[in-house]
């Protein structure tokens, strides 16, 4: 089973996603973008946040619900630190000595920790181990037809600190200034999660955890989600940038095979995946589960893992 979601979100004034300091001037992370206007395309660079910060999010959410639901989850995902086995000091957490069998250090990886086998790692010592991440986000864009509207504006701060400093000329403020760029849009991303390569080898060694685990895993993923996009524990800086909005619109699809969302950045993206997905069902006779809401997207999240469980996948 597949499950994907497209989302799209209001922020306004955040600062989810920075990516350099110079100076006392904090950047927000833009890309250049393809619209069009009066007929002519252009490229304008707008705010955007990156899918590693969101994957980042997403793995940390999904470190509490597996050490919720009692799974496994290694030292270093626990403390939110994803170094995933990359290197022989790393490994060595998790087996000592390291087997020079890549199926034997995958299938070690995968049962002790819950976050690399969802999230993928690289073992990137001899005999190299990859694994795929189970799940895939996009960047959360500006929708297009809003592109042209949204903004990266530079707020001005000060800290101040009363100085009794000697040599200073009596009670002087010792000020500091300094800029933080925020942006503001309503912005589209999409999320995909493949709920067959959970607990599964991915160098043919078939399931590494038993049935029953492996469906606890793949229950902890769809949580994960559940509570990111709730709670909106994503990005950065949300302790005085926390972003003014919230989810405007989510659709949640489930189909047998790899199937993705239209992208949530079109507005039209809704019809085009129903029609999308009758075409599916017409052609290969897959059932599907299709969702969408402006309202509560939490209901909509609630009725896509209820579907899972009705099929015996979670
Ligand atoms: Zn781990």
């Amino acid at each position: 089973m597949f499950l994907s979601v497209g989302v799209r979100f209001e922020a306004n004034v955040e600062a989810l996603n920075m990516v350099e300091t110079a100076g006392n001037y904090t950047k927000h992370r833009r890309v250049p973008y393809l619209v069009e206007e009066d007929g002519k395309l252009k490229t304008v660079y707008v705010p955007a946040i990156s899918g590693e910060s969101l994957a980042h999010a997403y793995q940390w959410s999904l470190v509490k619900e597996a050490l919720g639901m009692n799974l496994p989850v290694c030292e270093d995902c626990a403390k939110g630190e994803f170094f995933k086995s990359m290197n022989k000091a790393h490994l060595k957490k998790k087996i000592d000595p390291i087997p020079d069998d890549s199926k034997k250090i995958e299938a070690t990886i995968i049962k002790s920790c819950v976050i690399e086998d969802v999230g993928g790692f690289l073992y990137a010592e001899k005999p190299p181990v990859r694994r795929s991440s189970a799940f895939q986000v996009s960047y959360a864009l500006p929708i297009k037809s809003m592109a042209l509207f949204a903004t990266a504006e530079p707020q001005l701060h000060a800290r101040h600190a009363q100085m009794d400093a000697k040599g200073k000329k009596g009670n002087v403020s010792e000020q500091m200034i300094y800029y933080v760029e925020t942006g503001t849009a309503l912005y589209g991303f999409t999320f995909n999660l493949d709920l067959d390569a959970i607990g599964v080898s991915s160098l043919g060694a078939g399931p590494i955890v038993p049935e029953e685990e492996i469906r606890a895993r793949r229950e902890a993923s769809l949580k994960a989600l559940f509570r990111m996009l709730s709670s909106a524990q994503f990005g950065a800086k949300l302790s005085r940038f926390f972003p003014v909005g919230g989810i405007t619109e989510l659709t949640v699809v489930v189909t047998e095979h790899p199937f993705v969302v239209t992208s949530p950045i079109y507005d039209s993206y809704i019809e085009r995946t129903k029609k999308r997905l009758e075409v599916i069902k017409e052609a290969f006779r897959e059932e599907y589960f299709f969702d969408s809401t402006n309202e509560v997207p939490e209901e909509v999240l609630r009725k896509a893992i209820e579907y899972l469980k009705e099929k015996g996948y979670v």
